[in-house]
């Protein structure tokens, strides 16, 4: 496509259009809105983006995103330290924060293991979980990795790492969604519900 505006409305459109989730479509979009909003919406954007910069770190206790370190989750007093609940990205412990799903604490492993795109157990934090592990005060280990093939091949690998450790090793239930109606859901999450239904 031909540019249509200068090269630094071009160059804010490429960048844009790196985000997830924006084709280079709604990258146009985005910046001409910006370019619109200059006062309301693009010179705050630029100066939190400048001000995440400098202040942006990863915890090195639990691999969470913060502007401290160890992490607000690390450092809270009121979480219990005997859980440690074990993500693949941090998106996936800001979702189960967003849920208030666990009091524990968390463990970023930074991706799942898969042979095929060559990430194997040295590219993730997984010796930093065993080490964790270990810890006497840690009791329970919570496997919250996704419903996929290199997600639970991940979960079965630290399973097998931590027979060693004195911990429970648990995982997420597969089944049915909160509000999902049975005759919609495919064979394999049907049949997963099925295969762990609880006593009530
Ligand atoms: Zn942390």
């Amino acid at each position: 496509m031909p540019a249509v505006a200068g090269p630094e409305i071009e160059r804010l459109i490429q960048l844009l259009a790196r985000l997830p989730g924006l084709g280079p479509r709604s990258a146009r979009r985005a910046a001409l809105h910006l370019i619109k909003k200059r006062d309301a919406l693009m010179t705050p954007l630029a100066a939190a983006l400048k001000t995440a910069i400098d202040a942006v770190q990863v915890c090195k206790t639990c691999g969470n995103i913060d502007t401290q370190n160890p992490c607000t989750v690390c450092t809270d007093p009121r979480r219990d330290s005997a859980m440690i609940c074990v993500v693949a990205d941090v998106a996936d412990l800001w979702a189960l924060e967003r849920a208030n799903a666990t009091q524990g604490r968390y463990h970023v492993l930074g991706g799942t293991l898969s042979p095929l795109d060559g990430i194997g157990p040295q590219d993730l934090a997984i010796d930093a979980l065993v080490a964790r592990a270990h810890d006497p005060a840690v009791t329970e280990i919570i496997l919250a990795l996704n419903a996929t093939v290199d997600g639970q091949t991940t979960a079965h690998y630290i399973t097998d790492l931590l027979h060693e450790a004195n911990v429970k090793v648990t995982r997420l239930a597969h089944g049915v969604p909160v509000g999902g109606e049975l005759d919609y859901l495919d064979e394999g999450t049907l049949a997963a519900a099925i295969r762990q239904r609880t006593a009530l």
